[in-house]
């Protein structure tokens, strides 16, 4: 099965609404896990899971009509990247009434809740929290009618139509159950809600706040993202999950003059035109066929009218890479292309704008927690609806919290009608993916495996 999933990034909060392919990349790659991941044995043996599914089942049974009501709330009031003011004080209520030591505004909106239960591992969940700018068209009974002005003044309407609500409420289910649960495991947990995470800021923000070193550093750390595949199943790779995303905007600078006497200007659309044609050469020339890359020009505007030649074109570009030496050649390349192409046509030097430090990193999944943490889910899920799968190029900031040195492991909850998902891989009609304005899980289904499993994931690392 090929799964797809995604989140589109690019800078400054806009968004790219086209559709991300992802395609299953033959063997895994053979990549190193980084060397500060520490070894997993040291936390001494986790209570063991299976007597306790039958008690998980039916707190999740009794938590279902508020889980459900919780999410539609959510779905039906998004609030995009650091403007989640509603949405971090819903999350906060709920931990502060399970009993959780809670912190606001971390890293903007994003919260902190601590729960100490005795000597043991500190295991951290993580949700994302923000919308997107998405004109829901689901024409569901609880679909989000909020509109908001953009930076540009254009009225749009708002979505979550990456599943960021779905997210929200399975981790406000798992809290509930592991509190439930509280006399049958030893440790703290540490249940963040980060903002931002659709323009790529929201987890270094938080880190940036004191995120290690204001609370408990934790050993582990867990994330689900809402994917395309059947309900019941979930998918994860063990190491490489999610690719480097890199944002360029590019100004093509020329002279500008009349379209009928093009010998007295220099034409940055030619110019442009050239730069866009030049980078297709970057992957499939100079790039190691097997290290999968993406450089996709989203975008493209320059010019006002007919007969005149504009003195400058603008281009938007989204980079994926896997391994950070391919993201480094293929930034400098994009550089190297667009100057030369300028010099050629005696224009200036075009100005280029890669925000280095504001990127997503790739995710890599800790082997050994991502091996401990399916042998879990294969016990309570069953083994046929655990998937491995290859790395994709998508792209989400949770990497970053593995990439300070805490041993994550990130998997993709399947929240689809399964009849539909079989039949759009037999040739059928695609279903919506991730920030398309006709997404939507399949709510309760979905909600349930995304509490069973995180619940069994964290239980599966804690003491007793
Ligand atoms: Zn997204
Ligand atoms: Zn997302």
């Amino acid at each position: 099965m090929i799964w797809s999933t995604g989140c589109a990034l690019s800078a400054r909060g806009t968004l790219s609404l086209r559709r991300m392919r992802f395609v299953a990349f033959g063997p895994i790659f053979l990549l190193t896990a980084p060397a500060s991941a520490p070894c997993i044995g040291k936390t001494g043996p986790a209570p063991s899971i299976t007597p306790l599914v039958p008690a998980i089942h039916k707190i999740i049974d009794n938590e279902m009509p508020g889980l459900e009501s919780l999410y539609k709330l959510l779905h039906a009031h998004p609030e995009l990247a650091f403007a989640e003011e509603q949405t971090s004080a819903r999350l906060a209520k709920e931990l502060k009434a399970l009993g959780f030591e809670v912190t606001t505004s971390v890293g903007n909106t994003g919260v902190v809740g601590i729960f100490k239960n005795g000597p043991g591992p500190v295991v951290m969940v993580r949700t994302d929290m923000d919308g997107l700018p998405v004109t829901e068209n689901t024409g569901l009974p609880y679909a989000s009618k909020i509109r908001i002005r953009d930076k540009e003044g254009r009225e749009v309407g708002t979505m979550h139509a990456c599943g960021h609500d779905m997210h929200m409420t399975c981790w406000t289910g798992a809290a509930r159950t592991l509190v439930q649960l509280k006399d049958r495991w030893q440790g703290t947990l540490m249940f963040i809600a980060q903002p931002a995470e659709e323009i790529g800021a929201g987890a270094r923000r938080m880190l940036e706040d004191g995120l290690f070193k204001r609370f408990p550093r934790p050993d582990f750390a867990l994330g689900l993202h809402c994917g395309p595949g059947p309900i019941g199943h979930v998918a994860y790779a063990e190491g490489l999950l999610l690719a480097n995303v890199d944002t360029i905007d590019i100004t093509v600078r020329g002279k500008g003059g009349h379209g009928s006497a093009p010998h007295t200007t220099i034409d940055p659309i030619v110019l442009a035109a050239r730069i866009v044609i030049d980078l297709q050469t970057l992957v499939s020339r100079e790039i190691n066929p097997s290290d999968p890359a993406v450089v996709t020009v989203g975008s493209i505007h320059g010019g006002t009218k007919h007969n005149i030649i504009p003195a400058e074109v603008k281009l938007q570009l989204t980079v994926r890479t896997l391994k950070d030496s391919v993201r480094k050649h293929v930034l400098e390349g994009i550089a190297r292309i667009a100057k030369a192409a300028a010099l050629s046509a005696r224009a200036p030097e075009p100005i280029i704008r890669v925000e280095v430090d504001n990127y997503t990193p790739a995710l890599f999944n800790n082997p050994e927690l991502a091996q401990k943490t399916v042998s879990a889910f294969k016990s309570v899920l069953g083994a046929d609806k655990v998937k491995e799968i290859a790395p994709i190029m998508g792209g989400e900031d949770f990497g970053r919290y593995g990439r300070a040195g805490v041993p994550i492991f990130f998997w993709f909850l399947g929240t689809q009608d399964p009849s539909q998902v079989k039949a759009a891989h037999e040739g059928g009609p695609p279903l919506p993916s991730l920030h398309s304005d006709l997404y939507y899980p399949v709510v309760e289904p979905s909600i349930r495996t995304g509490v069973l499993s995180l619940t069994v994931g964290v239980l599966n690392l804690l003491g007793k």
